[in-house]
């Protein structure tokens, strides 16, 4: 094997939309698509003269941001205008922070379980920075002559992450990436949709002479701008390895550029050299005061930041008695995973509140297209999850007829075993009444029972069957058994 001769450097930059109601400076809704140029206003749409006025419920996301990458939080931070021409950014300026932004100097272990030869284990990648932004509108290339504009992604809110120049691999910036949306996902700070745009980023990579133990002066970097998938993160920084490679081993020299992506190619194309660099004459925002806020609320924010997510799986997993995959969806997301602890602060029974968490309750709102947050709040608390979890538990209502009455249970306000006893369904533990129903059922199949008795023991399921028609699934399946293996096996 040869001796790596070169050694990569990648720093990201990357653009995370987050989940606020309203837009970074107006009260337009912050919603993905739309008919074009519906959720806008004066202020997205770059009038003249109108007034922004900043979103607080953005300031409390970038901050929560920081501090789950270990940020400091600046008090007091400056909005400033970027300018450069885009047909989308009608205003002629994208409004960002230069100096100071709002958070500072963090860090985040990536963590290498997943990546199988890795050659680092778990390294430290440091946090430049996080400042807030708004993002630009969309052009939409409709025929070989014209162009469209859509403005309802104008002055959405994003927060931009830029990480030193730690990362050594491709892979290690693509697995970055995953993790970090995996965070950003499990604090609700982001819907995390790639597909959308949700979140993209800058690769900056360069290359330098292999020191062992690393070391060095830093290589010209190019940047590859405004990636959207974890795949293509780390095709164009192989791409960009192989490029510079080539041009360092014949001896030409390379220019810091700005380079795009071409997904279909695998390749990338220079936009423009260090020269070309636009000159953004950064200056505040003089419509915009500082952003200034206390320490107090800072600490609010880091009080409310729920246990780390590594820490919840392995209490779920082994404490709580979960399967790996039922605790991997339930820390999937800190909301999630705090409606399925309130509702264990009501009753004791782990599995059987995951259970209906994750077959009933989850299904139905991907079925009604709803976040389970909105369902949570509106339809069905962790009181009533609670409740209905101790209704299964006593045997008042079967699984079966839960899986029935669900969203019956959601849309109404009866509880579960009023719903059961309106149709004659809760669930009949009475032996005695049970009994009969066993006995019925072995006498109507009386060929059955006989290949039971001579060792075809697998018909016992048939014979339960036959029970639960009779009892419409309202029978406890556990005594059911229990009184057809009495009745049968003597
Ligand atoms: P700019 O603002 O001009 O884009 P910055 O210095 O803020 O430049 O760096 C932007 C990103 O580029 C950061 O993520 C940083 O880590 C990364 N970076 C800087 N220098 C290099 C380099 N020589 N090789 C790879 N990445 C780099
Ligand atoms: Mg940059
Ligand atoms: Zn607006």
């Amino acid at each position: 094997m040869s001796v790596a001769k070169w050694e990569t450097v990648i720093g990201l930059e990357v653009h995370v939309q987050i989940k606020t109601a309203s837009k970074l400076f107006c009260r337009c809704p912050n919603k993905f698509g739309g008919e074009p140029n519906t959720r806008i206003c004066p202020v997205c749409s770059g009038m003249p003269g109108a007034l922004p006025s900043l979103n607080s419920r953005a300031v409390a996301l970038a901050v929560r941001t920081g501090l789950a990458l270990g940020c400091r939080i600046n008090l007091h931070s400056v909005f400033s205008r970027k300018s450069y021409f885009y047909p989308d950014l009608p205003g002629g300026f994208q409004t960002s922070q230069l100096e100071p932004p709002i958070c500072e100097t963090g860090r985040f272990v990536l963590n290498t379980r997943n990546m199988p030869g890795a050659h680092r284990q778990n390294p430290e990648i440091r946090i430049n920075r996080i400042h807030m932004e708004d993002d630009a509108g969309k052009c939409i290339h409709a025929t070989d002559s014209a162009s469209l504009v859509d403005l309802n992604r104008a002055g959405t809110p994003l927060v931009e992450i830029v990480t030193e120049p730690d990362f050594r691999s491709p892979a290690e910036a693509a697995e970055f990436m995953r993790q970090l949306r995996q965070l950003l996902l499990y604090l609700d700070i982001t819907d995390g949709n790639m597909e959308e745009g949700s979140m993209r980023c800058d690769v900056n990579i360069s290359l330098r002479p292999f020191h062992e133990g690393g070391g060095g002066k830093f290589g010209v970097r190019s940047e590859v701008k405004n990636l959207n998938s974890f795949a293509s993160i780390q095709e164009a920084a192989e791409y960009e390895e192989e490029r510079q490679r080539d041009a360092l081993e014949s001896g030409q020299a390379l220019e810091q550029e700005t380079r795009h992506f071409d997904p279909d190619s695998g390749s990338t194309w220079a936009m423009r050299s260090k020269e070309g660099a636009p000159d953004y004459r950064y200056f505040p925002n003089p419509d915009l005061p500082p952003v200034v806020f206390t320490q107090s609320f800072v600490d609010e924010i880091a009080a409310a930041l729920p246990e780390r997510q590594e820490a919840r799986f392995k209490r779920y997993t082994g404490e709580l008695g979960l399967h790996a995959e039922e605790a991997g969806i339930l820390v999937g997301s800190a909301a999630l995973a705090g409606y399925f602890e309130a509702a264990l602060a009501l009753q004791p029974s782990p599995k059987r509140t995951a259970g209906l968490i994750l077959g009933n309750f989850l299904p139905e709102c991907s079925r009604r297209e709803v976040e389970p947050a909105a369902l949570m709040a509106d339809h069905f608390p962790p009181a009533r999850l609670a409740h209905t979890v101790a209704m299964l538990e006593q045997g008042k209502v079967s699984l079966r007829v839960l899986q029935d009455l669900f969203r019956e249970l959601l849309d109404g306000t009866d509880e579960i075993e009023t719903l059961a006893e309106k149709r004659g369904l809760l669930q009949v533990s009475d032996s005695s009444a049970l009994e009969k129903a066993v006995l019925d059922a072995i006498a109507a199949n009386p060929d059955e029972a006989a290949q039971y008795r001579g060792g075809k023991t697998k018909l016992l399921s048939f014979f339960v069957g036959q029970v639960m028609r009779v009892t419409k699934g309202a029978g406890n399946p556990a005594l059911i058994n229990e009184l057809l293996k009495k009745h049968l096996e003597r």
